[in-house]
C-alpha cells in the first residue's frame, strides 16, 4: 500500500532543518542545519548566541555591518557540535533552512561536507558560489512540501 503523505528523504531532512530553526534565540532570521551521513542525523544547530551567555532575544542582536555578530550561524553549531563530540562530517550532508553565508560556505568545504541542501534563497554570495563551483560541491534548493512545512513550524 502506497502512503500518501509520506515524506521524502529531502523533505524529511528539510523540515527536521525547518522544526530546529523554532529553536533560533537571535531575533534576525531563524535558521536550522541538520548534517546527515547514510541517511541519519550526526549533528545539528541553529542560530543563537555562545551557551552560557546572554541570548539575543535578552539583550537584543549586536549589530555590526547590518549582522548580528552575537550569534553563532547554525552551520557553524552544526559543525561545532561535532567537533565537540568527535564526530567526522567528512562526506556529510547538509540540510538548511537558508542559503549558507560565505562564511559558512567556507568552513563546510573545509569540513569536507559534499552536499548543501537549502529551502530558501538568501543572499547568494557571488565568491562563495565560485568557491562551491570549484569544489564541484552538489548545492541545491531541497524539495520541500510547504504545505507540510506550514503544518510543522
Ligand atoms: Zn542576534
Ligand atoms: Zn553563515
Amino acid at each position: 500500500m502506497i502512503q500518501k503523505n509520506r515524506l521524502s528523504w529531502d523533505q524529511y531532512f528539510i523540515a527536521q532543518a525547518a522544526i530546529l530553526s523554532t529553536r533560533s534565540t537571535c531575533n534576525r532570521l531563524h535558521v536550522g542545519a541538520i548534517i546527515v551521513k547514510n541517511h541519519r542525523i550526526i549533528a545539528s544547530g541553529y542560530n543563537g548566541s555562545i551557551a552560557g551567555t546572554p541570548h539575543c532575544t535578552e539583550v537584543g542582536d549586536l549589530i555590526v555591518d547590518g549582522h548580528c555578530v552575537r550569534a553563532v550561524h547554525a552551520e557553524q553549531n552544526a559543525l561545532m557540535q561535532a567537533a565537540q563530540m568527535g564526530i567526522s562530517v567528512d562526506g556529510a550532508e547538509l540540510y538548511v533552512t537558508d542559503m549558507p553565508c560565505l562564511q559558512c560556505t567556507k568552513l563546510l568545504l573545509q569540513a569536507g561536507i559534499q552536499t548543501i541542501k537549502f529551502m530558501r534563497d538568501y543572499h547568494n554570495d557571488t565568491f562563495a558560489n565560485e568557491l562551491l563551483t570549484q569544489k564541484m560541491l552538489n548545492y541545491y534548493k531541497s524539495p520541500s512540501n510547504q504545505q507540510q512545512l506550514n503544518k510543522l513550524i
